[in-house]
């Protein structure tokens, strides 16, 4: 998506941010070596242009990146309070990522086969035109079939559903598909009133997930792999600016660490350590210098 904040009042900085998105950024500054596709669809206007070199700037691979005939992409503005906390207004009804499932034709999956994760999250499974939602599971299950690893965060946004009962539906395919779940304590306290970290973990154990990893904020990180439970301590960050893609960041670094073979503890620090530089910084995407700097002091 355009992202929108104000600068002061009357100017506003554009810059481009998407939950998935900026977990691939994420990923790649911290990891170079792991090729991250984003798969999404633009326009053909001049902020898709834009976006698109965006994304290539960032490193991203960008096959996957479609260019729709008539739509343009979604723009959201974030407002930030005093003490860091962000609220969105949105303009992304008629968005051309809704109609990403159209682009995922049998040889696309093929090439999406090759990759050893496929990632997606709660505003994914909102956005794509609900039409599409059978075709999407079908290319996921798929995906899982070829052995691709299939990550999910909840990722709640209430109003970008219809009803919490349709939203629990497609969450319940997702947790049945997923191998790795990232899931926040207060996603599931809005969406099935689970305010716990072990509710949150008891929730996930009837399915076959094998990887359960629960952010809770500045208070824990708790791992769930196979049978074994870890809690992590985050170390608190005390000058909180803006807290968008707090999450999207300790994922990407997360998953990037796990992919390079780091071990749990190793992989929640660093991601941990990454989310507490970009809630330093306004907006998803935290400048690189400052980003990279703070990833080697933490032996990155
Ligand atoms: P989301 O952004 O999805 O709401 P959280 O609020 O749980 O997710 O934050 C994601 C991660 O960001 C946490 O797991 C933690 O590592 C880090 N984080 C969030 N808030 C703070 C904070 N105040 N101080 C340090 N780290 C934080």
């Amino acid at each position: 998506m355009v992202e929108l904040r104000a600068m002061n009042e009357s100017a506003l900085h554009q810059s481009f941010a998407g939950d998935v998105y900026n977990s691939a950024v994420y990923l790649k500054r911290c990891f170079p070596e792991i090729n991250a596709a984003v798969v999404t669809a633009i326009g053909q206007d001049k902020l898709s242009t834009q976006m698109l070199e965006r994304f290539n700037s960032e490193s991203l691979d960008t096959d996957f990146v479609f260019a729709h005939d008539t739509k343009v992409p979604g723009m959201y503005y974030i407002e930030t309070d005093e003490a860091g906390e962000r609220s969105f207004s949105y303009w992304r009804n008629d968005s051309a990522a809704k109609k990403v499932v159209e682009f995922l034709t049998a040889d696309v999956v093929e090439q999406l086969s090759a990759g050893d994760m496929f990632f997606f999250s709660g505003i994914s499974l909102a956005v794509i035109d609900p039409n599409t939602r059978a075709q999407f599971w079908q290319k996921v299950e798929q995906l899982k079939q070829a052995g691709v690893s299939i990550v999910f965060d909840p990722n709640y946004r209430a109003r970008l559903w219809q009803s919490p009962d349709e939203t629990k539906e497609q969450y319940h395919h997702a947790f049945n598909v997923s191998d790795v779940v990232l899931p926040g304590v207060e996603d599931f306290e809005m969406l099935y009133g689970l305010n716990t970290v072990q509710a949150v973990i008891d929730f996930c154990k009837p399915y076959d997930i094998h990887e359960v990893v629960v952010k809770n904020g500045p208070k824990s990180v708790v791992t769930m792999i196979g049978e074994e439970q870890l809690s992590h301590n985050i170390t608190p960050v005390t000058h909180v600016v803006d807290t968008t893609s707090a999450g999207d960041a300790f994922n990407g670094v997360y998953l990037g660490a796990r992919l390079s073979g780091r071990a749990i503890d190793d992989a929640v620090n660093l991601a941990a350590k990454a989310a507490g530089t970009v809630i330093q910084q306004p907006g998803a995407i935290a400048p690189k210098d400052i980003f990279q700097q703070a990833m080697r002091v933490a032996g990155l």
